[in-house]
């Protein structure tokens, strides 16, 4: 039967590189649900809405053709036809995220699509994001809360962006979305039957290995 493998954790946990890490080895989907959330805000810039237009926003959500990959080696999202892989990724994006995020009827246009992928997966699939141990798929065979020092997150975040921006802005642009997010989903305590992974003094390699370890218990 399918397995489901869920990640949640804060931005810098390591959470993407993992769940790519753990699909690529067990021959799985992978389903970046950020990427989503980040695909929709994408699409409120290109338009001339304005993120507290809610119903407004959640229309043209609903309306769009997302196209979301699931190949761990390199997924890749389109809009309404169009490339957007790299573009989610700028700052721009990242900074204007969680106003979208937060728009309850975006949550469950994002919710339901993410469970049709889901169902489809075949033989398995890991799944990351900041609400997949409790909402999205409460039933995964395994769930897992990805944990890290801030000092570690802001280390990573720091590396993902190439080096190029200085720490403290880095530090800030972490501890802004936490702050963001959190009306969103608490990553701190997780959910009973979830697996708190702390990967603060581990390499990705090790993460790989103690989640897989889960699976195969
Ligand atoms: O994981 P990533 O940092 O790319 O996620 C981008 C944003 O999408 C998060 O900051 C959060 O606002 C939102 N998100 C969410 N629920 C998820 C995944 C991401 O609200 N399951």
């Amino acid at each position: 039967s399918r397995f489901v493998v869920a990640v949640d954790g804060p931005s810098g946990s390591g959470k993407s590189s993992t769940s790519r890490g753990v699909a690529e080895r067990r021959g799985y989907a992978y389903l970046d649900t950020g990427a989503m959330y980040r695909a929709a805000a994408w699409l409120v810039l290109q338009s001339d809405l304005d993120s507290s237009e809610q119903e407004l926003v959640s229309k043209l959500i609903e309306q769009a053709d997302l196209g979301i990959g699931t190949d761990p080696a390199g997924p890749r999202f389109t809009v309404n036809g169009t490339d957007v892989t790299e573009a989610i990724r700028e700052p721009v994006i990242s900074a204007s995220v969680s106003a979208v995020a937060t728009n309850l009827a975006v949550r469950e246009l994002l919710i339901a699509r993410q469970r049709e992928i889901i169902a489809a997966a075949d033989p398995g699939i890991v799944v990351e994001g900041r609400d997949i141990t409790t909402v999205v798929a409460p039933d995964a065979q395994v769930r897992v809360l990805l944990v890290a020092d801030p000092s570690a997150r802001v280390a990573r975040r720091k590396n993902e962006l190439g080096g190029v921006v200085g720490d403290d802005d880095v530090r800030d642009q972490v501890i802004r979305r936490d702050r963001d997010d959190s009306t969103v989903a608490q990553f701190h305590d997780a959910a009973p039957g979830v697996t708190v992974v702390d990967s603060t003094e581990l390499t990705l390699d090790e993460v790989v290995d103690r989640i897989c370890e889960l699976i195969d218990q």
